[in-house]
């Protein structure tokens, strides 16, 4: 799962509006109630203009934190140049299945991967273009993904994926899938890249966070050992 972290101007604008229609509403709400009954006199224009200035003021300075506070979050949790989940977001999310795993008895793959060679693309091509690689990577493999899927920026060129619901053989198909996505894309410049891969299942009886992760490496590490472009299953 992808997500964009960049608030979009439409979402921006919704919290604006919600803000200070609400506060307009409240301020314009109090300043009737208190001329009718605190003061005693007939409603004025000015019984309205002044509460719902306070209030357009009021709420654009809600609005404004609120629309900041929603940017510190998700900047936390994102990957700064893929603007997928960043590792801590992702180990959120892997408690939260392990959990699941472990009290429904539901079950989850992990799928591990690491461009083959990469340094020689930044050595030929230099840093910047490595990093539109990734960028474009991303692109690809969240295409690929289905909805439910977690897709997150390990480290480097590393990527990790949580595939929920789905046993070895699925994560397995899937992983062969985005192997292949990535070694038919065409990227700017540098032209074709492979990648390899690492699948494991969850193990519910004895698995603990460290344990899973450490096989799905391990796995991955096999595939560099047989000669990378391809996925192998611990
Ligand atoms: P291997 O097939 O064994 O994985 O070889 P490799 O060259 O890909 O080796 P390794 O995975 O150990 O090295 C990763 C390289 O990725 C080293 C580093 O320069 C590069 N790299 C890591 N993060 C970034 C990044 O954010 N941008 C760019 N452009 N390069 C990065
Ligand atoms: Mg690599
Ligand atoms: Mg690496």
């Amino acid at each position: 799962m992808t997500k964009n972290v960049k608030i979009a101007a439409k979402h921006r604008l919704y919290i604006y509006l919600y803000y200070i229609s609400l506060s307009c509403c409240a301020t314009a709400f109090l300043n009737i109630i208190h001329t009718l009954v605190a003061l005693k006199i007939e409603l004025t224009a000015v019984s309205f203009i002044i509460p719902v200035l306070v209030g357009l003021l009021f709420g654009a300075m809600l609005a404004h934190i609120k629309t900041l506070s929603t940017a510190m979050t998700e900047i936390a949790y994102t990957d700064s140049l893929t603007q997928i989940y960043n590792r801590l977001h992702f180990a959120h999310f892997l408690d939260i299945e392990i959990d699941k795993a472990k009290r429904y008895g539901s079950t989850f793959s992990i799928i591990f991967f690491d461009l083959d060679n990469f340094k020689d693309v930044n050595d030929n091509f230099g840093h910047l273009v490595g990093d539109k690689v990734l960028e474009k990577l991303t692109e690809v493999v969240s295409k690929a993904n289905r909805s439910v899927d977690i897709f997150a920026r390990y480290g480097g060129e590393e990527f990790i994926i949580l595939a929920p619901e789905t046993d070895v053989n699925g994560a397995f198909a899937h992983a062969e899938r985005l192997r292949r996505d990535i070694e038919n894309f065409e990227f700017k410049t540098v032209g074709h890249i492979t990648s390899s891969f690492g699948v494991t299942q969850f193990i519910a009886e004895s698995d603990t966070l460290e344990s899973l992760l450490d096989r799905a490496d391990k796995a991955l590490y096999m595939a560099k050992e047989y000669g990378r472009n391809r996925v192998e299953i611990a």
